[in-house]
């Protein structure tokens, strides 16, 4: 069988070094991704619109999406007319990296005969903080009291999901303040019960790091759960950094990577499709009360909505016990503009600060 291998190129190496080792009977005819880069010239990569030509002519039988997760580049591939697409579930390349045999698996599969993948999900473990960040984007300074979600809902939405997705790449806890939950090592166990090999990471400030019990820091690693700290500056850096490395834990400090900008709309006037198609918040996948939606604004906004007596659309979003929905179908909701979109606009970004009450709107609103 001769096929184009397509997605990101820092992804090729590991995708070929795979297929060679397990899968030596296919016969990788080129490379293919949405930007070729420094690759362009070279006489084995090809553009997806190559790519197309090459397989409406029959010189190839089909091509692989190394990225299975990605719903986009299934959209591009079958706009482009190609039908035969193949994928290599992701959760064999987690195996190796556990040392866990794969010897067995057929390692290249025709997509329809496996359960997608989701590129990432969060869920919140508390909808409120003890940090009070100007224009928190999941509206966690105006909530009024404490909001812990609901535990028996979220064992139940995660054994529904596994009947949707094979695999969830990046498994997001984060809030609020997800250490504020007393129960965290509830919704770890349940997350890696559910998805053995997804990668779960608490989104956390890092104020309440250092007074973590014993007996959840264990839990932690023996999940293998990655901790990302917001390295805000009222942060004591040198404290968590000694507080990481004594535990051994797996962690990083995001230094200079939070960005924060305003992007409300309140008028709901704002072209969904160019919104939704622009939005650096369109992935961040959100999964509260049996729902999920592109963004966590459908869930979250109704904090929003309460604070200033505004009318964003609230609770929007797929409902995961509708009858007759499948993964395939979630995937190309997940990549359409939600009505929530027409109430969101470019972003303008801004340092971060605190903030104090009564609070703004401007902190969230363009216009
Ligand atoms: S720490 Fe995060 S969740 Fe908490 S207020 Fe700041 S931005 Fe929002
Ligand atoms: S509602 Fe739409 S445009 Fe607004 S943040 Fe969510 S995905 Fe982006």
């Amino acid at each position: 069988m001769k096929l184009i291998l397509f997605g990101d190129i820092p992804n090729w190496n590991r995708s070929i070094q795979l297929l060679q080792t397990y899968r030596p009977d296919i016969f990788i005819a080129g490379l293919s991704s949405v930007s070729l880069g420094q690759f362009a010239s070279s006489s084995v990569t090809y553009t997806p619109e190559e790519t197309a030509v090459l397989y409406r002519s029959h010189q190839i039988d089909g091509v692989i999406n190394i990225q299975g997760e990605n719903p986009y580049y299934f959209r591009l591939l079958k706009e482009l007319g190609i039908e035969n697409i193949y994928v290599i579930p992701h959760t064999l390349y987690q195996k190796l990296e556990l040392s866990k045999s794969i010897d067995g698996d057929a390692i290249l599969y025709p997509y329809k005969e496996v359960l997608p993948e989701l590129m990432q999900l969060e869920f919140h473990l508390a909808d409120h903080c003890n940090l009070n960040c100007k224009g928190c984007s999941h509206f966690s300074n105006l909530v009024p009291q404490p909001v812990f979600p609901d535990k028996e809902q979220f064992v139940r939405d995660l054994q529904q999901l596994t009947g949707y997705f094979s695999q969830i790449h990046d498994f997001y806890l984060l809030g609020g303040e997800p250490l504020l939950n007393p129960e965290i090592g509830v919704y770890i166990n349940t997350v890696r019960k559910a998805f053995p090999y997804t990668n779960l990471i608490i989104v956390t400030n890092g104020l309440l790091l250092l007074s973590l019990k014993e007996e959840v820091i264990q839990m932690i690693k023996e999940n293998r759960v990655h901790i990302s700290i917001s390295d805000y500056t009222c942060l004591d850096r040198d404290k968590i950094i000694s507080f990481i490395q004594a535990h051994a834990l797996s962690a990083d400090l995001r230094e200079g990577k939070e960005c924060f900008s305003k992007y409300l709309n309140p008028q709901g006037d704002s072209d969904k499709e160019q919104v939704f198609a622009n939005c650096i918040r369109r992935n961040c996948t959100f999964l509260a009360k049996g729902k999920m939606a592109a963004c966590c604004q459908p869930f979250v906004v109704h904090y929003f909505n309460d604070y200033f007596h505004e009318n964003l659309p609230e609770e929007e979003g797929i409902d995961l016990y509708e009858p007759g929905l499948t993964g395939w179908e979630i995937q190309k909701r997940l990549i359409t503009p939600m009505e929530s979109c027409r109430y969101c606009s470019a972003d303008v970004p801004f340092d971060w600060a605190m903030s104090k009450a009564p609070y703004s709107k401007d902190d969230w609103c363009v216009n």
